[in-house]
């Protein structure tokens, strides 16, 4: 992650965990670095939605799952 601002809570689930949800806080908006398909550097911004999709998806790649984020146990929805 290159940066990242502000703050947002959010609802949060994994498809390695089906019908788990906890509450996190997540930055509000984040820019983040990768490859592309053709092994190409790139830079992309999400916010919201996006912003915690990548938060995510970057905690698996360092051994981490979104429980170890959670501040808050939520039934299944
Ligand atoms: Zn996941």
């Amino acid at each position: 992650m290159i940066s990242q601002s502000g703050v947002q809570e959010c609802v949060e689930g994994c498809l390695s965990f089906p019908n788990r949800f906890v509450k996190t806080i997540r930055p509000q908006k984040v820019t983040i670095q990768a490859l592309n398909e053709y092994g190409e550097e790139i830079i992309v911004d999400g916010e919201d939605e996006m912003a915690k999709c990548f938060c995510h998806e970057l905690e698996h790649l360092d051994g981490m799952i979104f429980l170890d984020k959670a501040i808050e146990e939520l039934s299944a929805l």
